[in-house]
C-alpha cells in the first residue's frame, strides 16, 4: 500500500529494503508494514499496539507473528526496544546503515520523557567509551550496553513552568 506513511517513512523504508536485500535478507510486506508504523510514530510503540492497529489489514494476525517480526527488525538493527517502556523505536542510523557493514545493534543512548512520552536517541560514542572503560575497571566486558534516560524534554520543560520556586 504505497502512502500509507508520510514521505520520511516511505524513504527509510526503501533504504531499509535495500539494506535487507544486500544482507540476504528479507523486508516482506508484514515487516514492511511493521517497520513503517513504528518509524511513523511520533512515540514508542509497544508489541500490543502494533498488533491492534496490523489486525486493522490483517484479521488473523496474532501475538507470535508480531514477535517474530520485531525479532527480526531488531536483528537487522532497524529498531531498537526501549526496555523502561516495554516499546519499540525505530533506529534511522540503522535504516540507513552502510549495507556492507554488520548488522549489530549498535550503542544507544534514549533520553524519555515522563510527560509526552518522546523518545530521542543518541548514539555518543564517548558515553559507550566511559561505560565500557568502568565497566573494565570491573572486569566486566560489555555485550550490549542501552542507556536509558528519563526526564523532560526541551518542549514539555518550556511549556512547565519551575513551580517549586514559589512559596506559599
Ligand atoms: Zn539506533
Ligand atoms: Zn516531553
Amino acid at each position: 500500500m504505497a502512502g500509507e506513511f508520510s514521505r520520511r517513512t516511505e524513504m527509510l523504508l526503501s533504504r531499509a529494503e535495500a539494506i535487507c536485500e544486500h544482507r540476504g535478507a528479507t523486508l516482506t510486506e508484514l515487516r514492511r508494514q511493521i517497520l513503517g508504523m513504528i518509524l511513523d510514530a511520533a512515540a514508542p510503540t509497544g508489541a500490543y499496539e502494533l498488533l491492534d492497529r496490523l489486525r486493522q489489514t490483517r484479521r488473523g494476525a496474532a501475538p507470535p507473528t508480531v514477535y517474530r517480526t520485531l525479532d527480526f527488525l531488531l536483528e537487522q538493527g532497524l529498531i531498537h526496544r526501549v526496555e523502561r517502556l516495554s516499546a519499540f523505536v525505530g533506529c534511522v542510523a540503522g535504516c540507513t546503515a552502510d549495507p556492507d557493514a554488520e548488522s549489530h545493534p549498535h550503542a544507544a543512548q534514549f533520553l524519555i520523557c515522563r510527560n509526552c512520552g518522546r523518545v530521542v536517541e543518541m548514539q555518543d560514542h564517548d558515553v559507550a567509551a566511559v561505560l565500557a572503560r568502568v565497566a573494565k575497571d570491573a572486569g566486566f566486558t560489555i555485550g550490549n550496553a542501552t542507556v536509558e534516560a528519563e526526564g523532560l524534554c526541551s518542549t514539555c520543560r518550556s511549556a512547565a513552568p519551575p513551580t517549586r520556586a514559589r512559596r506559599h
